[in-house]
């Protein structure tokens, strides 16, 4: 689905209009082409005073060839601003995270990155840490608001010992597979993690995905397939024909069935042991809408929006971890959220209450998935160009992809390359997280 305004503010006399009427005038994202660097421009790394995860930034950087300076250079565009601001324990050290950025925000190169790196305020020793570490989202919220050019800011809390976990989520936030996630705040536990294969780190996984037959859940089964997994694309019968189309053209199969049968845990559970022996990625992106008002929603679109887009999910997560179940050590289960249900939304009180039912199912369930060895999390997408968001009248369209930081809808890929970061056998310290692929779009921020 095309996106004219973007289109006609690309070319420098409607971007000039743009800026004179005080439009937004929204920059084309960088995303992700195979064989792309991580990142390909200098990165300007910087700690507060005694932070403590120095090795494990160095490292990642290291490995992805990033030209690290750790002061700023007269001229240079930097792919990214890395901050480890572990070490501020007290609101007065909180002048170091202010002064590193601000020296080189101006700096930040298109598509460009700000990390800062701090610990879970839940997790710090005392009363003036919290307050410091909780007092680093306020400031990173307002980076990214602040960055030009389809920038992005993220806070990562990494709780203690999670020092070995962070590569991926690091690699991910530094690439452009995160172009349209902005101003998160993504936790990473500690954990065993498998060193995977970078370009395919995938490969003999087996992945499940719901709704696969269009829009962001063929997207994602795309993705996963690059990243070398098997996919298996499960779709309503009656969508069998797109199914079959979407799985022969990645290398996957199929399973047709409606995630609301009684028998669907069973069927689903039955077909990865008997014929994959196994399952290792489960994404929960089924999913319906049927707006009305409250009062004059019938119940029939309410129980079936609650059936498919939850109870649906809960009912395969709970046989998916029984001890009989195909799902293996190191599995992922992944839901699909929205912003619908942070913020709530006029004529969606169905789908708001099923989406923010995901994310407590995501949280409730990650205690004890950890204890499997498995992680849990979903994505909360903003306004994605599909042709959901196609059928919306023109109006709350353009609002929908102007009312955030990047002004601008999102894309499926951008959704899927969240999934895939997930889904990576490297992200295993990533559990419980809800992280919105939405531009930082302003509503229920
Ligand atoms: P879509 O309608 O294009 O695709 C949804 C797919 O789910 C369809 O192929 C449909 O057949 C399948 N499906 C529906 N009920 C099913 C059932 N009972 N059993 C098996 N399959 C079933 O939607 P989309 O825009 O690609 O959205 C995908 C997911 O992302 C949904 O969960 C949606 O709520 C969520 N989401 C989308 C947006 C957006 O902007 N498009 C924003 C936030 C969240």
């Amino acid at each position: 689905m095309s996106d004219r305004y973007q289109q006609l503010t690309s070319s420098g006399l409607g971007r000039q209009l743009a800026k004179r009427l005080g439009l937004p005038t929204p920059t084309p994202l960088r995303r992700h082409r195979p064989g792309d660097p991580v990142v390909s421009a200098p990165v300007l790394s910087g700690a507060a005073e005694g932070a403590r995860l120095g090795e494990s930034i160095s490292k990642t950087l290291g490995e992805v060839h990033a030209q690290v300076e750790h002061a700023p250079t007269e001229g240079t565009r930097y792919a990214a601003l890395v901050f480890d601001a572990t070490g501020i324990t007290a609101s007065d050290q909180l002048r170091q995270v202010y002064a590193f950025v601000s020296t080189a925000i101006r700096q930040v190169a298109t598509s460009g990155r700000v990390i800062v790196l701090g610990t879970p305020p839940e997790e710090t020793s005392g009363t003036a840490e919290r307050t410091a570490q909780r007092a680093l989202e306020g400031f990173v919220r307002t980076v990214g608001k602040e960055l030009k050019g389809g920038a992005t800011a993220q806070l990562v809390h990494a709780a203690p010992g999670a020092g070995n976990a962070l590569d991926s989520t690091l690699r991910f936030l530094l690439s452009s597979k995160s172009a349209f996630v902005s101003a998160q705040v993504i936790r990473v536990g500690p954990a065993d993690v498998e060193q995977p294969h970078h370009s395919r780190p995938l490969r003999e996984k087996v992945a499940l995905v719901t709704g696969a037959s269009r829009g962001i859940g063929e997207s994602i089964a795309e993705t996963l397939a690059r990243d070398g997994a098997h996919v298996v694309c499960l779709d309503v019968p009656a969508q069998g024909e797109d199914l079959a189309r979407v799985a022969n053209r990645i290398g996957g199969s199929t399973l047709q069935l409606d995630i609301t049968e009684q028998d669907a845990p069973r069927r689903i559970t039955e077909h990865f042991t008997e014929r994959h022996g196994g399952l290792d990625v489960v994404v929960h992106n089924a999913g319906i809408t049927r707006d009305k008002t409250l009062g004059r929603m019938s119940e029939q679109q309410w129980d079936s929006v609650i059936g498919v887009n939850l109870m649906a999910q809960e009912r395969i997560n709970e046989a998916l971890l029984t001890d009989s179940s195909p799902l293996r050590a190191g599995g992922r289960l992944i839901g699909v959220a929205s912003i619908s249900g942070i913020a709530g939304n006029v004529g969606q009180a169905n789908y708001a209450t099923s989406k923010a039912g995901v994310i407590g199912h995501v949280q409730g369930l990650a205690p004890r998935a950890a204890e499997r060895g498995v992680t849990i999390n979903a994505v909360a997408p903003g306004f994605i160009e599909t042709s959901m968001t196609a059928a919306v009248p023109v109006m709350i369209r353009e609002a929908g992809r102007r009312m955030n930081s990047l002004s601008q809808g999102g894309l499926p890929i951008d959704v899927a390359e969240t999934i895939a970061w997930y889904a990576d056998p490297g992200s295993g310290g990533v559990n419980g997280n809800v992280v919105r692929v939405c531009g930082q779009s302003m509503l229920g921020s």
